[in-house]
């Protein structure tokens, strides 16, 4: 399968990386990618890929030094983070829900890749597309656990407006910005601000051009979500699985990374 790099993504010579969208509830895009994918539970456990066919039971990251060997997860909401440690040759895929990022699964991962020899002043991040600030509408019971997790920043003051429907929401509902808290977790880590790239797409509302991939594997129900970062794409776009919106759906993107086959010269 071809690779698509985001246009604000990481962009880096010795990385792959990108997103499969099924289009049906049964396409299973971990086959489309051959990716080596955790079974995740909203644990902070990060497992180590030293060779293909490995399992991860009740796994939230995986962390891979194999070439050519993609690893992912899979979301429909939550937050996907892809990171590339390149003094120690490194990739990790991330599954932050909102227990995953009150966890700071993100900065469990990054302590590994330390433990492992990487330089977090080097490690370039991407913070894929899950749902956004204004979208994620939540209790006050789940804001306060953000506020005590020193996440208070990303609780955000409404009111909102839905913006699937147009409609008013819930003023009395709080609202948060997993993106950012994601974001703001890896910067305490020290990973530098310039080596971050966030995906302003949201599960939930936004709308994403069918990528150039899409033919090739219209067979397998697939479409790759890429391209038309920043913008609503047109009313032709593909929605892409989201829990909040699709209730109940079986739906789940793929966010993949992987080093590539041939050293970069
Ligand atoms: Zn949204």
């Amino acid at each position: 399968m071809e690779t698509i790099l985001s246009a604000t993504g990481l962009l880096t010579p010795g990385v792959e990386y990108g997103r499969v969208a099924p289009l049906a509830d049964d396409a299973d895009p971990v086959k489309a990618v051959g990716a080596v994918v955790p079974v995740q539970t909203h644990s902070l456990n990060v497992g180590v890929l030293t060779e293909p066919g490995q399992s991860f039971p009740d796994t939230d990251a995986l962390i891979t030094r194999l070439r050519g060997v993609a690893i992912g997860v899979r979301t429909a909401d939550c937050i996907p983070v892809l990171l590339y440690a390149p003094d120690i040759e490194a990739v990790a895929a991330v599954h932050a829900g909102w227990r995953g990022t009150v966890g700071d699964i993100v900065g469990v991962t990054v302590s590994r890749l330390e433990a492992m020899g990487a330089d977090a002043g080097r490690i370039m991040a991407h913070v894929g597309i899950g749902i956004c600030g204004d979208c994620f509408e939540v209790g006050s019971e789940l804001a306060v656990c953000f506020e005590d997790a020193g996440l208070g920043a990303f609780v955000l003051p409404g009111p909102f407006t839905d913006r699937l429907t147009g409609e008013p929401m819930d003023p009395d509902r709080r609202h948060i910005d997993l993106r950012c808290a994601n974001v703001s977790r890896l910067l305490r880590r020290g990973i530098p601000e310039a080596n971050i790239s966030v995906a302003p797409e949201c599960t939930r509302c936004s709308e994403i051009a069918p990528g150039p991939c899409a033919a090739s594997v219209a067979g397998s129900g697939m479409t790759l979500a890429v391209g038309s970062e920043g913008k609503s794409a047109a009313r032709s776009g593909v929605r892409l699985p989201s829990w909040r919106r699709d209730h109940g759906t079986t739906r789940r993107m793929l966010t993949w990374i992987r080093l590539r086959e041939e050293c970069p010269s």
